[in-house]
C-alpha cells in the first residue's frame, strides 16, 4: 500500500526529547526531566504543529501541551489513573456506553500527538480497542442496545485510522437500523491537517449516517492557515463542526486567549462547543486549575464574546448521565 502524505507526516513525527530541545533552541536542562517522563507517557509532536511552536521560548502554550516535565513523573492526591469511570462504563469490543442515546467507540489506540493532560494517559488499549477484531463484539453491543442511535468515534484518534478501515466500519455499522448519526472526536485536523483528503471527504459524505465531527483546539496559535484550509474543505462538504477545549494553566487559562480561540473557530466556521475542566489524571496536576479561577475566567469570557460563541464549561463526573455543567455565574 502506498503511503500517503498524512501518513509519511505521521510517521516523521518526533519523539526524542533531545531532539525536540535541540530543534526548539530549548535549555538542556529539560533534556533528562523530559526523558524521565517519557517513559510514562511518550513523547510525540508531528512536525505541522512542531512548525507552530515558537523557537527558544518554554512558555509556548504549544509547546506546553507536548513537553514532558518532570512534575508529571510526581504523586499527586486526587489525581488517578482512571478519572472519569471509563474502565466502569466499558464493553467488550471498546464500546464506552455512559450516556443515553450514545456510545463511544474506542477505534485505536493510536494519537499524532500526545497531549500531557490527556486523560486517557493510563487507558488500557491494549485490551480494548475496536480495530483488534473486536469490531465484531462491538457490534453484537450496539446490536443489542437499540436505543443508541449515535456512535462516536473516539479513541486514540479515529482518525489515524485510515479511510479503507473507516469504510470497513461504517459499513458494519450501516447493518444497524437504529444508529442515526456518525460523531467523529479527533484532534487530527489540527495537529496533521492533511489528514483531510478528499478519500476522507468523500468517506465522510457518504456513509450512511448524518455525520459530525467534534475537534480539540485549545489554543488560537493551533489554527494557523493550514489548519483554516482544512477546515473549509469541510465546511463545504457540509460537515457539522464543533470544537472542544481544555482549560489548562498556563496555556488558555486567561480570558482573552480563549475570547481569541473562539473568535478564530468561528472564522474558521467551528461551534465553540465544551470548555473542559481538567480531568485528574495522575501526572497532570501542574495543568489543573482552581474552580473559582475558572468560573471567574468565564465570567470574563461572557463579558467579551456573543452567546454564540460561549463554550459551556463542563466536569466530567464519573456516574454522571451527562456532561456535567459548571456554575460560573453569580446567583
Ligand atoms: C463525552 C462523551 C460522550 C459525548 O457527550 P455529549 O454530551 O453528547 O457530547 C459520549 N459518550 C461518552 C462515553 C463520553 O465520554
Ligand atoms: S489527541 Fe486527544 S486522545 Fe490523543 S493524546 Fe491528545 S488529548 Fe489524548
Amino acid at each position: 500500500m502506498t503511503t500517503t502524505q498524512w501518513q509519511q507526516e505521521w510517521q516523521s513525527a518526533i519523539t526524542d526529547p533531545a531532539m525536540l530541545i535541540k530543534h526548539l533552541g530549548l535549555d538542556q536542562a529539560l533534556l533528562e526531566p523530559a526523558r524521565a517522563a517519557a517513559k510514562l507517557f511518550p513523547l510525540r509532536v508531528p512536525p505541522a504543529y512542531l512548525a507552530r511552536i515558537k523557537k527558544a521560548d518554554p512558555a509556548d502554550p504549544l509547546l506546553q501541551q507536548v513537553l514532558p516535565l518532570g512534575i508529571e513523573t510526581l504523586p499527586s492526591t486526587g489525581f488517578t489513573a482512571d478519572p472519569v469511570g471509563d474502565n466502569a462504563s466499558l464493553h467488550n469490543g471498546g464500546v464506552i456506553h455512559k450516556y443515553t442515546g450514545r456510545a463511544l467507540l474506542i477505534t485505536t489506540g493510536a494519537c499524532a500527538i500526545n497531549c500531557r493532560y490527556c486523560f486517557r494517559r493510563h487507558f488500557p488499549y491494549a485490551q480494548s480497542n475496536a480495530s483488534t477484531r473486536q469490531w465484531q463484539q462491538a457490534l453484537d453491543y450496539l446490536r443489542n442496545n437499540p436505543s443508541i442511535h449515535e456512535v462516536l468515534l473516539s479513541g486514540g484518534d479515529p482518525l489515524s485510522l485510515n479511510d479503507r478501515r473507516l469504510s470497513e466500519l461504517a459499513n458494519k455499522l450501516a447493518t444497524l437500523p437504529q444508529v442515526r448519526r456518525l460523531r467523529i472526536h479527533t484532534r487530527l485536523p489540527i495537529v496533521i491537517p492533511s489528514r483531510i483528503t478528499d478519500e476522507l471527504i468523500g468517506w465522510l459524505t457518504n456513509h450512511p449516517f448524518k455525520p459530525v465531527m467534534v475537534i480539540h483546539a485549545n489554543h488560537p496559535n493551533e489554527l494557523d492557515d493550514p489548519v483554516a484550509n482544512a477546515m473549509q474543505r469541510l465546511t463545504e462538504a457540509g460537515i457539522p463542526l464543533y470544537n472542544q477545549s481544555v482549560l489548562l494553566r498556563g496555556i488558555n487559562d486567561n480570558a482573552d486567549t480563549l475570547a481569541a480561540l473562539s473568535e478564530r473557530l468561528f472564522e474558521l466556521n467551528i461551534q465553540p462547543y465544551y470548555l473542559h475542566l481538567l480531568d485528574r489524571v495522575q501526572g497532570a496536576a501542574h495543568f489543573d486549575l482552581p474552580e473559582q479561577e475558572a468560573h471567574r475566567l468565564m465570567q470574563r469570557l461572557a463579558a467579551q464574546v456573543p452567546g454564540y460563541l460561549l463554550p459551556r464549561l463542563v466536569r466530567e463526573v464519573a456516574g454522571a448521565p451527562w456532561k456535567v455543567p459548571v456554575v460560573w455565574w453569580e446567583a
